[in-house]
């Protein structure tokens, strides 16, 4: 902690008593609260120069032997060659998980609970590794797969382990059956946490999988898929291929498959929603989302201030309900703006494996660049942008400053649409209906957040907002027991809780 002197400044009151020094931490600290001494993670996980495809419980060369590297995106050092599946293997895939299914299908629920907890367990056993794995792969800071993401992928096998043989009781006066084999592809932003998400309730209820990681981040998965190698899961159950959107595109048109999980962008589901719909196949869309946090004049304001940050700022704003478009009160707008600054200005951005980092690396070159592209046509429409903090941002790597806009209008290309970025646009209301009103002014529905000390006011808001998730005086909280899933653009279907468990039935 740097230890330098504050300047300091006194003022006299009316009585001419001269008031006591007032210390300048921003000053006296050059910015930041005051600085930590790195604390990098020490753990290295071994990485193969080479991954193949898990295909029918064994790793395999891809058929075109094809590779494609991915990357640490904060060092742009590579970390290893991984196998593009092509046409004929995802056809492989597919094959094994429809000869797996009727022997998985047909366990008594509670044998199949025993492997998902066994999952669950390994993953807890392993989290340190799979923690730093996660970061050196994606760029998210250690604290979040460390705190986060690998925790709730444990979490969401532990949940769905329990659910495998009540699955009567969940849907009463019905025969619970699977849907067959699941066609799963998933984003970089969550890659463990996504691939937990889609795996646990297909395989507690009975399906076989064929999962597609992002090409930047599948790394976790195929730890993951040693995982079920190592705790025994019977050959096919779990397939997982890496490669890019062809690889994706495949699993979406393969004839073999019952139903396709995707969470991803908007225009990709769209995409797939039109080759899906002519089909016999079951669909379910976790697609983008441009979510508004609302702060009211009666808000506890450093609280409300705190869950801002933690809604843009957590994940680089790699998340699809990032609290992207803040809505304050206008008679608040100047206190909310003063502190968000405040508290900015101690967010420590760098190396995603120190301990005390709070916003990592951008997780590609190619992110970064869309990220530029919206930071400067937020300039250019007229808004202006508060850069957090003056520490230099490291040399190598994708890293991109947090910040935020303030004049933004309602039209403006940054308050419209998804940046997937460290930027928050700030606008005013004046009375609750028009926060409503420009809240749900966006194609997407996925989540919102309303800061008020009035319980009848949270009720009031929540009901009238469009968006999956609203969480209340608290943002981005997650938890297996509670569905997840959008409105209008940003999707349809559940993952979570029982309603999650519907789209795995037939
Ligand atoms: P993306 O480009 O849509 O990619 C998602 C996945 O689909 C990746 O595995 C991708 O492979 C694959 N893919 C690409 N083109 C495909 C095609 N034509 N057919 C089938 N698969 C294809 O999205 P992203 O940029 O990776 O992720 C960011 C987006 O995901 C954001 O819009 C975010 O909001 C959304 N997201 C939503 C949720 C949610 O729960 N609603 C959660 C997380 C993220 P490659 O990676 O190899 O291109
Ligand atoms: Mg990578």
């Amino acid at each position: 902690m740097s230890t330098a002197a504050g300047s300091t400044n006194r003022s006299q009151n009316a009585a001419g008593v001269q008031a006591p020094p007032r210390l300048d931490l921003r000053a006296a600290t050059g910015g930041g609260l005051f600085e930590y001494a790195p604390a990098p993670e020490s753990v290295r996980p071994a990485i193969a120069d080479r991954y193949g495809l898990f295909i029918n419980g064994r790793f395999t060369d891809p058929t075109s032997s094809k590779r494609f590297t991915t990357i640490n995106p904060a060092t742009e050092a590579t970390l290893s060659e991984v196998a593009e599946a092509n046409e004929a293997d995802v056809d492989a895939a597919v094959r094994a998980a429809r000869d797996a299914l009727p022997a998985w299908a047909g366990l008594p629920g509670k044998e199949r609970g025993k492997f998902l907890y066994r999952i669950a367990r390994r993953l807890q056993e392993r989290a340190r590794e799979l923690a730093v794995l996660e970061t050196m792969d994606g760029g998210k800071p250690i604290k979040e797969s460390r705190d986060v993401d690998i925790p709730l992928a444990a979490a969401h096998f532990f949940h769905h382990a329990g659910w495998a043989d009540k699955l009567q009781y969940a849907f009463p006066g019905r025969e619970p059956r699977p849907v067959g084999v699941c066609g799963q592809i998933i984003p970089w932003n969550f890659p463990l946490l996504m691939a937990a998400w889609k795996i646990a309730p297909a395989l507690a209820c009975g399906n076989t999988v064929v999962l597609k990681p992002a090409e930047t981040t599948p790394l976790t998965a195929l730890r993951l898929a040693e995982i079920c190698d190592e705790i025994g899961l019977p050959p096919g159950v779990v397939n997982i291929v890496t490669g890019a959107g062809a690889t994706g595109a495949a699993i979406v048109n393969h004839p073999g498959i019952d139903k396709i999980a995707f969470t991803g962008s908007t225009e990709v589901g769209k995409i797939i929603a039109k080759a899906v719909a002519p089909t016999h196949k079951r669909l379910t869309l976790e697609l983008g989302g441009k979510s508004a946090n609302i702060i009211f004049e009666d808000a506890s304001i450093d609280q409300a201030v705190e869950g801002i940050i933690e809604g843009i700022y957590f994940n680089q704003g790699h998340v699809c309900c990032a609290g992207s478009r803040l809505f304050v009160q206008e008679s608040v707008l100047d206190r909310v703006i003063g502190k968000l600054k405040d508290r900015m200005s101690t967010l420590r951005v760098g190396d995603p494996l120190d301990k005390n980092t709070d916003v990592g690396a951008i997780n590609s070159k190619a992110q970064l660049a869309t990220i530029g592209k919206y930071l400067e046509i937020g300039s250019k429409e007229g808004a202006e942008r508060h850069d957090c903090g003056t520490a230099d941002l490291p040399g190598k790597g994708y890293f991109c400053r947090p910040c935020f806009f303030t004049g933004v209008q309602p039209s403006h290309t940054i308050a419209r649409e998804e940046i997937f970025g460290p930027v928050l646009a700030v606008m005013s209301f004046r009375t609750p209906e028009e926060a409503i009103s420009r809240a749900n002014n966006t194609p997407y529905g996925l989540a919102a957040g309303v800061w008020t000390d009035k319980g009848s006011k949270i009720f009031d808001t929540a009901r009238r907002l469009d968006a999956g998730v609203v969480w209340l005086n608290t943002y981005n909280k997650f938890d297996p027991t509670s569905p997840f899933g959008g409105f209008k653009e940003s999707g349809f279907g559940r993952e979570g809780g029982r309603h999650g468990l519907l789209a795995y039935l037939a």
